[in-house]
């Protein structure tokens, strides 16, 4: 809504006059709200998986002695864990991203080994399902910023690329140059998002289709973590979707034509 909160403080100055001190204080409890509703969030999320893995538990000491059920519930329960560590991990990754708000190491990253090691960690995943992921078109570009970070943000597009595409389908990564920008893009042939859910898919823990999600191992923090990693690169993430045939997601950061300089040229 347009209301904006104001405090108030009134100092009384003589016996007809007071001052009036205003302060806007919407931001700062906009600020509030998204970190109380983090916690809140994040102690649901959490409960899931750890609910789960005390119940199958449980389970698992009433069949002892039928090994095939042993093994199903111990199978579910180390699914649920990886889930329970993947959780972890990005939520860390984004309140550490969400602290300093932009980078602390940077450096001059070249783009090119950004996609290819992002590549490597996903194509494990990929080779399950038939998936073959392939590198086209790939520019030498360097931007500034952090090498991990970035590929962490690749990975997860490629990774969500993965996810909701069917098996023996396609997914491409291409890195360009264009007016400033380098543009890392990857293209599925998946399961598309729906024109009304697009802006949401961006938000911390949302998610189309939890159930499926879950499946899949999502936590909903992924796209969350690619457009905070976008900004703090001063970039962006633009998407393009259409259900039932595919997403393009772009990531989109300020080329670093220049090299920075060494230590030895600035005198140190
Ligand atoms: P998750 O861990 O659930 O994948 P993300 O933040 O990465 O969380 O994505 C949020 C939601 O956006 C997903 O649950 C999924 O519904 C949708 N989504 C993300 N990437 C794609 C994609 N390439 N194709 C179709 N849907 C996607």
């Amino acid at each position: 809504s347009g209301t904006v909160l104001l405090q108030v403080r009134v100092a009384p100055l003589g016996v007809d006059r007071v001052l009036v001190l205003a302060e806007d204080r919407t931001e700062a409890r906009r600020v509030e709200a998204i970190r109380r509703d983090f916690v809140v969030n994040v102690s649901h999320e959490l409960k899931t998986p750890v609910g789960a893995i005390a119940l199958l538990a449980e389970t698992v000491a009433d069949a002892a002695d039928d090994p095939v059920a042993v093994r199903r519930f111990t199978e579910r329960m180390q699914r649920e864990a990886r889930r329970l560590s993947a959780l972890v991990h990005e939520i860390i990754e984004l309140s550490r991203l969400q602290a300093t708000g932009a980078l602390s190491d940077v450096r001059s990253v070249d783009v090119a080994a950004v996609v290819e090691e992002a590549v490597d960690r996903a194509r494990t995943t990929a080779a399950a399902k038939n998936i073959v992921i392939t590198v086209g078109g790939v520019q030498d570009a360097l931007v500034f910023g952090d090498h991990n970070l970035l590929v962490t943000a690749v990975r997860n597009l490629l990774d969500n690329a993965v996810s909701y595409s069917p098996s023996n389908t396609r997914v491409g990564v291409g890195v360009s140059e264009r007016a400033g920008l380098v543009e890392i893009t990857v293209v599925d042939q998946g399961v598309g998002i729906a024109l009304d859910e697009q802006d949401r898919v961006f938000e911390r823990f949302y998610r189309v289709d939890p159930a499926r999600s879950r499946d899949t191992g999502g936590t909903g923090l992924g796209l969350s973590i690619v457009k905070h990693v976008a900004a703090d690169h001063g970039g962006d993430v633009q998407m393009w979707s259409e259900p039932g045939r595919g997403s393009t997601f772009t990531l989109r950061i300020p080329a670093a034509d220049v090299p920075q300089p060494t230590l030895k040229e600035v005198g140190a």
